[in-house]
């Protein structure tokens, strides 16, 4: 499955799945994530309306409905995305990222002249110095460390739950993706890694993130944390009932994926 992308403003959107953001709360009609256009709260038009392209035959548009008060209940885009569809979850994801890049892209940031749209690209651009803003993807690594059968997993001091998972860091300028999870597994918990395995990709809205899932192997060092980012590390078993990610994220997908390998 993959997104097909058509942002022309001239495409029909009344046959098409509206998804209603505030900010980062998601509006949802009674029964389900998105609307239909005869359904709509208000009239959503220019600026605050996306076409974010078709998935699966539907055309998706995402509209920020930030200070039009419109009374509906608002709805946690955590939690919802917990709860979610694979198809649900793709759409809630790139369109939280393509409204809150329209809502951090209004003025160029070089002469501060107001932005337009792009005529043919998912693009902002200067009238006045030709700049071109790009929806920002910010690439990270997460890595699941084995050692036999056991997982390294940690408590980052921002997790809002007591929960155990993968470590995870955005990636530095000049810095590849394997020379980041070396980096990262040793900064956070003080331990060396290698024989690292590429598993997947996941783009993740908190914020514009490119999650790049990695696999590898402990090779020295104890666990020491750093606490400005890990509130407690150790070394869990297969076996072990722990609290973990909801199955939706890629550190639970990462960790599923060594149960099935050691246990079956
Ligand atoms: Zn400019």
């Amino acid at each position: 499955m993959s997104w097909r992308h058509d942002p022309s403003p001239s495409a029909d959107l009344t046959t098409a799945s509206w998804v209603l953001f505030d900010g980062a709360a998601v509006l949802c009609p009674e029964t389900t994530l998105f609307w239909r256009h005869d359904q709509l709260p208000c009239r959503l038009d220019g600026e605050r309306r996306h076409v974010i392209g078709d998935w699966q035959g539907r055309r998706y548009v995402a509209a920020d409905c930030s200070g039009l008060d419109l009374g509906w209940p608002l709805h946690n885009l955590r939690e919802l995305l917990a709860g979610a569809s694979v198809e649900e979850q793709g759409v809630l994801v790139r369109a939280s990222q393509i409204l809150l890049w329209a809502r951090q892209h209004r003025f160029c940031s070089a002469c501060a002249q107001p932005l337009r749209a792009h005529e043919h690209d998912r693009a902002r651009v200067c009238p006045s110095c030709h700049l071109l803003f790009y929806p920002r993807i910010h690439p990270c690594i997460i890595v699941l460390v084995r050692r036999g059968r056991s997982m390294l997993l940690a408590q980052g001091v921002r997790f809002q739950q007591p929960i155990l998972s993968t470590l995870a860091g955005f990636i530095e300028a000049g810095e590849s993706a394997e020379e980041a999870v070396h980096r990262e597994v040793l900064e956070e918990v003080g331990v060396e890694v290698d024989g690292l395995c590429y598993v997947a990709s996941q783009s993740w809205p908190f914020p514009q993130s490119l999650m790049l899932a990695f696999m590898a192997d402990y090779v020295s060092g104890e666990i020491r944390c750093d606490p400005q980012e890990i509130r407690l590390a150790r070394w869990v078993e297969p076996e072990e009932d722990v609290a973990l990610p909801p199955p939706v994220s890629i550190a639970r997908q990462l960790i599923e994926k060594h149960r099935r390998s050691v246990l079956g």
